[in-house]
């Protein structure tokens, strides 16, 4: 039989815009929503939608509600079913126990307070203070509040420190489930804001270690006000919904952004 000259399904480029509800929507979801989607498109590919709703303190149905209301409204389509990170801790846990089990992870029992203080102005990729290691030398005693990993013997990225992978409140942390998603979705290219661009060495790092494959990555600038701020939700960023209820139509919106 002469060789298809189609491509195989698997070499589709699949792409995904995943938020986190814990917050409502704003320009700057709309562009990098579009932007994969238009890019997914153009290369005859899969665009997904995933809802990254594991910290269930900041996020709520109704807001996961309300986005994929406001992702319609855009225009875009997505392949049902949606993921909801909250539906499957199990497979985030999973991947947390490999890696204690591998020795990567230590306990620990530090508060915010004690980082603080003991961090001596140390700042990591996102200014919080830079962990000193205290719980690697003195283990604590009592239950940890949290799992860290041990960058040095992961190989990791020693600018943010032993980040924290589980936590007692939410489970696992983002890290975990976002590589654990991209790599169980099928996900070839993550397009994603320059936000999470210094966040991209510890995914790169769990892939090696997790044995998972490792999307290509590229991070597009950030929508910024008139005043040149980038728009964050903290920064009173407007919502899309105060937009569309302002009377912006969604043509307008795309256009403004620069999509058809
Ligand atoms: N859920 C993350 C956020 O809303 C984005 C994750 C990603 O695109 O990798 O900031």
């Amino acid at each position: 039989m002469a060789p298809s000259r189609k491509k195989p399904f698997m070499n589709r480029p699949v792409l995904r815009f995943a938020p986190s509800p814990n917050g409502e929507l704003h320009l700057g979801h709309a562009y990098s929503a579009l932007l994969n989607a238009q890019l997914a498109r153009a290369a005859g590919g899969r665009f997904l939608v995933r809802i990254e709703d594991i910290d269930q303190a900041r996020c709520n149905p109704a807001l996961a509600a309300h986005a994929l209301a406001d992702l319609a409204w855009l225009g875009l389509t997505w392949e049902e079913p949606v993921r909801f990170q909250s539906a499957h801790l199990r497979a985030y846990h999973a991947a947390l126990d490999r890696l204690r089990a591998m020795g990567l992870l230590y306990p620990c029992n530090c508060s915010r307070s004690t980082i603080t203080a003991k961090a001596n102005g140390a700042c990591d990729p996102e200014g919080q203070p830079l962990y000193p290691g205290t719980c690697k030398h003195h283990p604590p005693s009592a239950g940890p509040l949290a799992w860290r990993i041990d960058m040095a013997k992961a190989g990791g990225p020693m600018d943010w420190g032993d980040v924290v992978l589980g936590r007692r409140d939410i489970g696992v942390s983002y890290h975990i489930a976002v590589v654990v998603d991209d790599a169980l979705q099928g996900v070839t290219h993550v397009v994603r804001g320059k936000d999470l661009e210094n966040a991209t060495p510890i995914h790169h790092m769990l892939q090696r270690l997790l044995g998972l494959a490792t999307p290509c990555y590229r991070h597009h600038d950030l929508i910024t006000d008139a005043k040149g701020r980038k728009l964050a939700k903290s920064e009173g960023a407007r919502p899309l919904r105060i937009l569309r209820e302002q009377g912006v139509t969604a043509k307008a919106l795309r256009a403004e952004l620069g999509f058809p």
